[in-house]
């Protein structure tokens, strides 16, 4: 996940550090707010909202970071507040949840690190030598590597626990609760457009995280080329039925992948999309996709989800799919304005710009992707099988 900023960027956001904002805890808190602020930060800006008389969700006292060692008081421990607290209840959650389907290459686990360099001084992570930087996110840094084993490339996602520990998502969460639910989605899937997790090196004794994916050598969709025009209707056709094809794995599988944009779709050597990054993807059970927090980038976000509301998963990953899809044609935002919230101000109220020349197919798909009303947006398997969408190919299986 990336916390673009949704007032000055372009199709390449650029991650600026502003001077750091004072903290204020109120009823309408999310992600973004707590984003970046220490624990300690956290837990005086909600004494001051309960001051005010502000209720959080998950009071802040119970709150113990996971890869801590204090046990957790058997008191204040309610069967559904304790999967949000210690180390070892998370992995035993996400452990027990973890489907692996037949006929799926498990996700291997690595508990033991050792740093080395190899003949040319170049630094290793057990059999893996480290190549070059590709990515920076929002926890950590994406660094390729090569496998002295088979000679292959993998992109190594890189965290420090520490830092992750210390980090407050909101209340009730740090990051690195968002990482290890990243990784336990992750085990879960296999499917050829969604990158693979091929191993997760966690040792102990190391404060170092890595995530080993399969490595998607095309970099994301809009890698080398301006801001300005789109890819073309035949390139964005291919990469939306892939997109499609990934999501309605997905989402047959009860997982919201949450943040669908340009950035977390890779292109592969053969021309194919690879869906990335499920840093603040959610696994929901008994078919209801019913959430409440909407941790995504927010020129992606989804009318429902602006308005702080419950929402559902499916829908806004829909109408994040048709932002994208719309960036792919036109080369710029649906709805964007100077700050965050103009940008939702626009999203909610601002009627879709589809300029006279387009497509009518593909006016008409993009006006069914991005309706503001959730249910009457398309739904995947609509997408699948709309004129535009099929023409050439056939519906996406
Ligand atoms: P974040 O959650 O911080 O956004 P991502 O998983 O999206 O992290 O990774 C950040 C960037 O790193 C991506 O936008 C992409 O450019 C690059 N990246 C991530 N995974 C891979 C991969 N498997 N292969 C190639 N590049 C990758
Ligand atoms: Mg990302």
């Amino acid at each position: 996940m990336e916390s673009d900023c949704a007032g000055c960027c372009g199709l390449f956001p650029k991650r600026k550090k502003e001077s750091k904002p004072v903290l204020h805890i109120d009823k309408h808190y999310s992600k973004e707010h707590l984003l970046g602020f220490t624990v300690e930060e956290v837990e005086k800006a909600a004494q001051t909202a309960s001051k005010k008389g502000v209720k959080a969700t998950l009071p802040i006292h119970q709150y113990r970071p996971p890869y801590c060692n204090t046990p957790i008081p058997s008191t204040d421990v309610s069967r559904s507040s304790a999967s949000q607290l210690g180390s070892s209840y998370i992995g035993a959650q996400y452990e027990t949840s973890n489907e692996i389907r037949p006929g799926q290459r498990p996700a291997k686990v690595t508990h033991r690190v050792v740093r080395s360099e190899d003949a040319q001084g170049n630094k290793m992570i057990n059999e893996y030598v480290r190549v070059r930087k590709i990515g920076i996110g929002s926890y950590g840094k994406v660094v390729l590597h090569r496998s002295l084993e088979d000679g292959m490339f993998y992109a190594l996602k890189i965290f420090h626990k520490s830092r992750l520990c210390k980090l407050r998502v909101s209340p009730s969460e740090t990051a690195m609760m968002d990482v290890l639910r990243e990784v336990m989605i992750m085990k879960q899937l296999d499917h050829p457009n969604i990158v693979k997790l091929i191993e997760v090196i966690d040792d102990p004794e190391s404060d170092n995280y890595y995530m080993v994916l399969e490595y998607v050598e095309g970099g994301w969709i809009f890698e080398g080329c301006g801001p300005s025009g789109g890819i073309g209707e035949a390139n964005a056709r291919v990469y939306c039925r892939d997109v499609v094809a990934g999501l309605m794995y997905l989402h047959k599988n009860n997982i919201i992948h949450g943040d669908i944009k340009p950035e977390n779709l890779l292109v592969s050597a053969d021309g194919h999309i690879k869906i990335c990054d499920f840093g603040v993807s959610r696994k929901f059970e008994d078919g209801n996709d019913e959430l409440r927090r909407s941790p995504g980038t927010p020129v992606y976000t989804a009318p429902e989800c602006c308005l702080g509301l419950t929402y559902h998963g499916k829908a806004a990953d829909v109408w994040a799919l048709g932002c994208t899809l719309y960036c792919m044609v036109l080369g710029s935002y649906p709805f964007k304005g100077d700050n965050l919230q103009s940008t939702y101000d626009k999203i909610v109220n601002d009627s879709l710009y589809i300029p006279d020349h387009m497509e009518p197919d593909l006016a008409d798909l993009l006006t069914g992707l991005l309706c503001k009303d959730a249910c009457k947006r398309l739904t995947l398997e609509a997408v699948a099988n709309h004129l535009w969408v099929v023409r050439g190919y056939g519906p996406v299986q």
